[in-house]
């Protein structure tokens, strides 16, 4: 038996994917000491493994402004420091055999490092690397953003990258913040997502979706899409506050053909939606899951959460990504045939509706649904038994 420490990122979206492969862990036997922030300890507990709430004094990720790379980076690095400072010493303690981060956790890296352990990075997210940025095709966009933000004046001069070289003797690199990579980084999708580049550089192992944590509320009305023709809108989590665009929503879609179901999250009010056309219902959030089994098309700002549980619901999508890890995602998707990508930033109402139309129309995005239906759903079953594999593997247990 072998102790293992794992520092996740604490946000739904990081810890999700995850909780099928620790169960497995522990079922195996290995001692897991899990830490996270009190919010997710529930959660956590259900696996099995001993939840440790972090200490320190920055716990959440809450910005003012998702959209805002600089702001979340920033917020990384400052909760790096924090965690570091106020939770390595205990983890020293504990003489951990291996420590398991999520790819956004920078301080799981930095302590597998500090204290000369082996590290598995297990990512909710897609890789980013220097590699698959520049091999993509269509990537000079992208790799003008990385260059924006790697070399912006803000990032080079702040306090916390001279403050980690100082303590921990650490250069810190704009790919230690965006995905935490290690020698071993297993990503949570299937290989059909994936680009070439990441198997010639054999250090991401794509062992399918994890689909295991699922939202099950139970105040969803699913009578009312009986015998509808069903699109649902989400832009996830972290990017949905967005009133603007579910007001284009409406105007694209009121009174027509299809029935809309909109999720707009928590932070926006449903009172800013008045005489609601009887073709809609908005709600803050809706049980996605189950939902994608009854719709006929997803408009989506393609997270990878988001994106795979559509596959595996064979759903064909409208891409509408809002940063770099799922403009990725969503030019995957396209080239897969499952789907179309749009900018969400000069999307109008228009738009909206034809593309949607054509997408539940034409029956070649729906047959391309079917057939990575299938390829995702049997992957997805095994996903934590391989992840599992992979870690055992690594650390040589
Ligand atoms: N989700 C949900 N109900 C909602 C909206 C979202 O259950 O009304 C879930 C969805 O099923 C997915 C997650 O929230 O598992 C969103 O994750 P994703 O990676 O797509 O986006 P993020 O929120 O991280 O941007």
């Amino acid at each position: 038996m072998s102790k293992v420490i794992i520092l996740n990122f604490p946000t739904h979206g990081c810890i999700n994917p995850l909780l099928a492969t620790v169960t497995e862990l522990v079922k195996r036997g290995e001692r897991i000491v899990y830490y996270c922030t009190e919010e997710f300890r529930n959660k956590i507990e259900q696996t099995g493994a001993e939840f440790r709430p972090y200490k320190g004094l920055i716990n959440n990720y809450k910005l003012k402004n998702y959209d805002n790379l600089f702001e979340g980076l920033k917020r990384i690095l400052e909760m790096t420091i924090d965690k570091l400072e106020y939770n390595l010493e205990e983890i020293r303690q504990e003489n951990p055999d291996c420590i398991i981060h999520d790819s956004l956790c920078t301080w799981g890296k930095f302590t597998a490092s500090i204290l000369g352990i082996p590290a598995v990075n297990l990512m909710h997210s897609y890789p980013i690397t220097n590699s698959s940025i520049s091999l993509t095709a269509h990537s000079i966009p992208l790799l003008i953003k990385i260059g924006l933000y790697k070399f912006s004046n803000k990032f080079r001069k702040h306090d916390v990258k001279s403050l980690i070289k100082k303590r921990y003797n650490i250069n810190l690199s704009i790919s230690d913040v965006l995905i935490n990579e290690e020698d071993i980084n297993i990503v949570y999708t299937s290989k059909q997502m994936a680009l070439s580049i990441y198997h010639m550089e054999n250090t991401y192992r794509f062992v399918g979706p994890s689909l295991f944590f699922k939202n099950e509320q139970n105040n969803f009305p699913f009578d009312k899409l009986r015998d509808k023709s069903v699109i649902y809108i989400s832009l996830g989590t972290l990017h949905n506050k967005n009133s603007d665009f579910y007001r284009k929503c409406l105007k694209a879609f009121s009174n027509k053909k299809y029935y809309i179901v909109i999720s707009v999250g928590f932070k926006t009010n449903l009172d800013e939606f008045k005489n609601i056309p009887k073709n809609f219902l908005i709600m803050q959030s809706v049980p996605q899951q189950k939902l994608l089994g009854y719709v006929d098309l997803f408009i989506t700002h393609a997270g990878m959460n988001s994106v795979n549980e559509a596959i595996c619901s064979g759903v064909p999508m409208l891409l509408l990504p809002h940063h770099l890890e799922q403009e990725m995602i969503a030019r995957r998707v396209e080239e897969m045939g499952l789907g179309l990508k749009m900018n969400i930033k000069n999307i109008s109402p228009e738009k909206l509706y034809k593309y949607s139309s054509q997408l539940i129309s034409d029956s070649n995005f729906k047959n391309q649904a079917l057939k990575f239906k299938a390829i995702f759903e049997s992957e997805e079953k095994i996903s934590h038994v391989k992840a599992s594999d992979e870690i055992f593997t690594y650390c040589k247990y």
